[in-house]
């Protein structure tokens, strides 16, 4: 370190460890506050647990080391459900029972509902292989845990690797296979898998790829409908289609299972043409029964950037009748910043014809603020992120800018997620147009709603 020309001493004082007062010595202090950087660095704040840093700059394994991941199954719903209050205390039961059934290996939180466990010896628990470990943890964890009175039970997948198998060549790797494992388990539903060399040669997406083919052309995506309501009358104004997979074995999968995959390869194409197929004539029924609701679909990335959909909506708009007025399409920021400019085209092309274009999850992407005026737009739909918050005071001048925005833009102004009643009243003071959340209804099937626009 060099010394400075000019050199001011700013007098610090501080509490002693023996609880004495004084001056700060300066190389004590950098000292401490170097170990409580490194400390916190290292640390995960939520469990105490090591982070994915700490876990990687553990020493290089021996050729006896095993490693286990662990992630929960469906902890988004559990934390949708119940708050991120309760879903930070659910993570710190299962960080304390990893904790504790895992001695003398370590246990690492290394995302948000993930966990790696790390042993020097394969044979640490008495009697358990590693694949047996991996279901004793998975037990350890299971709970029920008490969650704010309410008893939870924890499911989760296992995957689990260990170092004397064939040529993993350090740490970084035997973290990686055991990802792999985790996946698969995941995916089949199995609880715990070991890695084996088929999982780095097979593509993972390739089996649901097929599977999700298949289950399109047997009609199994099914469309829920969520209502968006007026924020003044609270009449349904609009539904917004979301898509489901009712899946013979696995029951009704949500969206976040399939979609992401799908969306890697070319059946997004296919999984969305069936979905405009279901909708558009959906609405058109329910226009001839003189409910004349317009029906929003979701249009993902890779769907935009092909001209695809723009021919499809045309041939239903022509085929069912349906005014065009009466479909809207929902496209998010980062959807259309993959391409800026071809999908403005492709969404203008589309509005000259009269269907409606919305913007969804605004908010959390990171478009300019110039191009949102270049967009061919008519809805703004805030994030729901921005609602659940809307009651502090910094992030309620914010969702009020965006709405002095859209109202200045000739925008027509949705929330998202609005889920008591306190909210959805702020809202419409602050001058939203539309509100859509659990509050006002969940999605369901188009029966139940049929029922419901009586
Ligand atoms: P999105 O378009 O932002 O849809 C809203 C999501 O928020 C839906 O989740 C809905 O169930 C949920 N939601 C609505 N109100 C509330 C509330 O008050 N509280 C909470 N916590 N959640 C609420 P879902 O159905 O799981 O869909 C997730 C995402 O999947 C959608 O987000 C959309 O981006 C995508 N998606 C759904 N269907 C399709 C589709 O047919 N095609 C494409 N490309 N994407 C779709
Ligand atoms: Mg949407
Ligand atoms: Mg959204």
């Amino acid at each position: 370190m060099q010394r400075p020309d000019t050199f001011k001493a700013i007098p610090l004082i501080v509490r002693f460890d023996d609880g004495a007062i004084g001056l700060a010595p300066v190389g004590p202090l950098v000292e401490h506050l170097s170990r409580r950087y490194q400390t916190m660095a290292l640390t995960d704040d939520l469990t105490g647990l090591g982070n994915r840093r700490r876990l990687m700059e553990q020493p290089a394994p021996g050729r006896r080391a095993a490693a286990w991941v662990i992630d929960l199954n469906r902890f988004k719903e559990i934390n949708d459900t119940l708050g991120h209050l309760r879903g930070d205390e659910l993570l710190r039961h299962v960080a304390a029972a990893l904790t504790a059934a895992c001695a003398p290996a370590t246990a690492f939180r290394v995302g948000g509902d993930e966990f790696v466990v790390l042993t020097p010896d394969r044979d640490v628990w008495p009697g358990a292989d590693p694949a047996g470990a991996g279901f004793r943890l998975l037990h350890a964890i299971q709970g029920p845990f008490a969650v704010a009175g309410v008893p939870i039970t924890v499911e989760a997948s296992a995957g689990v690797a260990v170092m004397d198998d064939g040529d993993c060549a350090d740490l970084a790797d035997l973290v990686a296979r055991a990802d792999a494992a985790m996946y698969a388990a995941k995916r089949d539903r199995t609880q715990v898998e070991v890695w084996h060399a088929a999982l780095a040669t097979g593509n993972p997406d390739l089996g649901l790829d097929t599977a999700l083919r298949a289950a399109i052309g047997n009609r199994e995506l099914v469309l829920h409908y969520q209502p968006l309501v007026d924020a003044q009358t609270r009449q349904t104004a609009s539904v917004e289609a979301l898509v489901r997979w009712s899946h013979p074995q696995r029951g009704l999968l949500p969206p976040g299972i399939f979609l992401p995959q799908a969306e890697r390869s070319d059946v997004i194409h296919l999984l969305t043409a069936a979905v405009l197929d279901d909708a558009v004539r959906q609405a058109a029924t329910w226009h001839r029964a003189g409910r004349n609701v317009p029906v929003a679909v979701n249009l993902a990335a890779p769907v935009l950037a092909s001209d695809r959909f723009v021919v499809t909506i045309g041939e239903l708009l022509a085929e069912t009748g349906l005014p065009p007025e009466a479909l809207i399409v929902e496209v998010t920021e980062s959807a259309v910043m993959t391409r800026p400019a071809e999908s403005a085209d492709r969404l203008r092309s589309l509005r000259e014809i009269g269907v409606r274009v919305a913007i969804d999850d605004f908010g959390i992407g990171n478009t300019s603020l110039g191009l949102l005026t270049q967009l061919p737009l008519d809805e703004l739909k805030l994030d729901r992120s921005f609602v659940t918050r809307i009651h502090r005071p910094p992030d309620r001048v914010i969702v009020e800018s965006v709405a002095r925005m859209a109202n200045g833009l000739g925008l027509t102004l949705v929330a998202e997620g609005v889920e008591d009643e306190r909210t959805a009243q702020t809202l419409a003071e602050l001058g939203f147009d539309l509100l859509q959340g659990y509050h006002f209804g969940r999605p369901s099937a188009s029966t139940l709603l049929f029922a419901a626009l009586e």
